[in-house]
């Protein structure tokens, strides 16, 4: 056991290393003739999210999301990032930006240090992930700036092996599910919230309308595992190719009970947040889903990717309702994933940036470099 927790270590370190030492080099030689020093300077606004349709999931519905923008300036260069705090996670405009108003960045002179920024970031408090994340995911569009290139191009991955991305289907009338389905037709695989007792009808709905491939997410909404495993069963009939969290995150027992007789795979959604939590979910659930919002951003979202890739889990690239900002930064990984579900954009009406695109229901990665998102308006960070 012991070597088997010294290898994962191992491995997060060796990857840790690489990317950082990667990024050096590269601003190494593109960077001496400059030679220029700065003070990085970070600024926020809150950004509340109109949602198109009402989102209902088992246990809540909403018509916005807050959000709070972010900016990183250096040498006349500006970094882009995004904290999206749908209720639920706990974070709210509030606490977002009083984290925030805690961060000076102007102790530092060069970007490319990002290790040691965001470990300072990370220790300010031991929370405040999405808070995080607008740091992290601005610094890495800052630095990507610098170096002249985007994030995918960055870590060396092949976009020809990019994921279809689901579009998700909220719980409501059958009307509007088939309204809602027809709405989807660009997209390859759909993804369905469950956890209420109209489960079943819901999947039959949408079946009557089209036999595309479904994914559902219960939001923990099952309580009984052999209830469970039934319905994995029965969904598994039904087209559906995978479950995202169908158990409560506490109950490992039940949620490893479920991924041994389920006939399809199972990811950890709620059960998974920072990266020691890889190692959590390993033999518990098939593979997990990482979210910018959840990892603190980039740096560890990367880190996760890898590890579970050494583990041989699979992996989903996921999102909160969120701007093409957010979006965009977390394609960057998506030529690494199984399954994308990056339609957080799509859902909102009042995107502030332009980036990532997906055609044909694939992701499709721009060679804009950083996080390869430029804002669409003007933006009055104060
Ligand atoms: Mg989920």
């Amino acid at each position: 056991m012991e070597s088997r927790r010294g290898f994962i270590r191992n491995t997060a370190l060796a990857t840790a290393a690489l990317q950082v030492g990667a990024v050096s080099n590269i601003f190494a030689k593109s960077n001496t003739s400059k030679g220029k020093k700065g003070k990085m300077k970070l600024s926020f606004m809150p950004y509340t999210l109109e949602l198109a349709h009402v989102f209902t999931l088992a246990t809540s519905s909403r018509t916005s999301t807050p959000d709070v923008l972010t900016k990183i300036e250096f040498d006349g260069l500006v970094g882009y990032g995004e904290a999206s705090m749908p209720p639920y996670l706990g974070e709210s405009i509030e606490s977002v930006c009083s984290f925030l108003s805690k961060v000076d960045l102007s102790q530092f002179n060069d970007p490319t240090e990002m290790e040691k920024i965001l470990d300072y970031v990370d220790n300010i408090a031991p929370l405040n992930k999405a808070a995080k994340a607008a740091v992290d995911i601005a610094l890495h569009d800052l630095v990507g700036k610098i170096i002249g290139q985007p994030w995918w191009k960055i870590w060396g991955y092949d976009t020809g092996k990019m994921p279809d991305t689901s579009y998700t289907i909220g719980i409501d009338k059958p009307n509007v599910v088939r309204q809602k389905t027809k709405e989807a037709a660009p997209y390859k695989i759909l993804k369905v919230k469950l956890g209420r007792d109209t489960d079943k009808e819901l999947i039959e709905t949408i079946r009557s309308v089209t036999d595309k491939p479904i994914c559902v997410d219960v939001n923990q909404g099952w309580t009984d595992r052999n209830f469970a495993v039934e319905m994995a069963h029965w969904l598994s009939e039904k087209g559906v190719v995978f479950i995202e969290q169908g158990m409560p995150k506490e109950r490992v027992e039940d949620n490893a009970y479920l991924t041994e007789h389920s006939p399809i795979p199972t990811f950890a959604d709620e059960s998974f947040q920072r990266l020691p939590d890889v190692i959590k979910c390993h033999g518990v659930y098939s593979g997990i889903n990482i979210k910018l919002m959840k990892s603190t951003g980039l740096r560890e979202g990367h880190r996760m990717l890898e590890l579970a890739r050494a583990l041989n889990m699979k992996i989903m690239i996921g999102c909160m309702t969120e701007t093409s900002c957010g979006i965009s930064a977390a394609a960057q990984l998506a030529p690494m994933v199984d399954y994308a579900d990056l339609d957080g954009n799509l859902l909102i009406k009042n995107d502030a940036f332009s980036g990532m695109k997906i055609v044909d229901g694939k992701v499709t990665l721009n060679d804009k470099p950083g996080i390869g998102a430029i804002p669409t308006k003007t933006l009055k960070f104060p």
